[in-house]
């Protein structure tokens, strides 16, 4: 599970749907949805 800060909740959750995705600048992140509020979260850097 690739774990993310939910700005929501103000704390860490385990990313709902996660998926790789590439930053503007080029950079991977990942994507993804809090499972407790539903907004959407985003970490920078591979998963682990
Ligand atoms: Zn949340």
């Amino acid at each position: 599970m690739v774990q993310a800060y939910c700005v929501k909740c103000k704390t860490k959750r385990e990313m709902q749907n996660a998926t790789a995705v590439t930053m503007k600048n080029g950079k991977p992140a990942m994507k993804g949805v809090c499972p407790v509020c539903g907004c959407g979260m985003y970490r920078i850097g591979k998963a682990s």
